[in-house]
């Protein structure tokens, strides 16, 4: 039975079934999140709510984040009501959402200021991962704060990798999220040139599998491709390529295949499908190319 008690703030898409996962596990589980309903399923299941981040901070020994974006985890972390405020030396502080390296490493900072420990660890596997417990998880921080987390991130993840010191994990996601929506992108104007070539795509999908060109994208996504299907899924791409623009422009990287699908992605936000799965890129070279496949 573990020992320690967690605290867990954020139970969204991700947030809710990790913290399921942590309670199946064993562990003693604090929640809080910004609408406290979110609370009543975990607290019905046997963990205790927390009316702030403070408090979770107070009451646990570990603290997980899984927030949106990097202003959530700086007022999480660092406002008035924040975890950091409730905390005391000895303490580890994770956060597993996709933030900017730099915020990161500010949350470092002021955990080292109180004598806590900090680690980022965005992960990547989705809602299906998360639910499943088979996240990939990139880890930023100390040797000591990835061996003591391990055991707990065991329960969330199966690929689980120490990156390097406070920020390298953020670095590793946003790495992850060019990749992905590059390849997104580039199967998506593979799928309209054979379609309106006359080639059908699913066929086409079936043979480029067998060979180099075979991912992961075309292999997950298939079906969301070839039905047009863009509901629900992973809707925050924007957002994240914002961030690997950002960390790119800071490092001097030049990375102009990022900025065009990012400049894509914004296209569709503006055309009102912000909302939309990101193999919905598919619209925007289909609507450029007069050929729906
Ligand atoms: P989400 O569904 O929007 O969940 C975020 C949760 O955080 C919500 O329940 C929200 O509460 C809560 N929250 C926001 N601000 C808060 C605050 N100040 N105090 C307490 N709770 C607060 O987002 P998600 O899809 O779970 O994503 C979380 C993170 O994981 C993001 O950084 C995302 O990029 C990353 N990620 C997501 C996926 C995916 O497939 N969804 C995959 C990999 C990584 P409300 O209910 O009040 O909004």
């Amino acid at each position: 039975m573990p020992e320690d008690t967690v605290g867990f703030i954020g139970l969204g898409i991700m947030g809710r079934p990790m913290a399921l996962n942590l309670l199946r596990a064993g562990y003693s589980l604090v929640v809080h999140n910004r609408t406290r309903a979110k609370e009543e399923e975990l607290v019905s299941k046997g963990a205790r709510a927390a009316g702030s981040p403070r408090e979770v901070a107070s009451a646990s020994e570990i603290v997980i984040t899984m927030l949106p974006d990097s202003p959530d985890v700086e007022e999480v972390y660092l406002g008035s009501e924040g975890v950091i405020a409730g905390a005391r030396g000895g303490q580890l502080l994770i956060d597993m959402s996709s933030i900017a390296p730099a915020v990161a490493v500010a949350v470092s900072s002021a955990a080292s200021e109180i004598e806590a420990d900090a680690l980022d660890a965005p992960v990547s596997g989705g809602d299906v991962g998360a639910r499943e417990g088979t996240l990939s998880i990139m880890v930023g921080g100390s040797d000591e704060a990835f061996k003591r987390a391990k055991t707990l991130f065991d329960v969330l993840g199966k690929t689980v990798v120490h990156m390097g010191g406070a920020g390298a994990g953020q670095t590793a996601k946003a790495c992850n999220q060019i990749l992905v929506a590059v390849t997104i992108e580039a199967v998506s104007e593979a799928l309209v040139l054979a379609s309106k070539a006359g080639v059908d795509p699913d066929r086409l999908i079936e043979v480029l599998s067998g060979g180099l060109a075979g991912n992961r994208v075309m292999e997950v996504r298939r079906r969301n491709f070839l039905e047009h299907d863009f509901t629900p899924g992973f809707k925050l791409h924007h957002k994240d390529l914002g961030i690997a623009l950002r960390t790119a422009r800071e490092l001097g990287v030049y990375v102009p295949t990022t900025a065009i699908v990012d400049q894509m992605l914004a296209a569709l936000k503006a055309a009102g499908d912000g909302g939309l799965d990101h193999s919905a890129l598919l619209k925007v070279i289909e609507e450029a190319s007069a050929h729906r496949i």
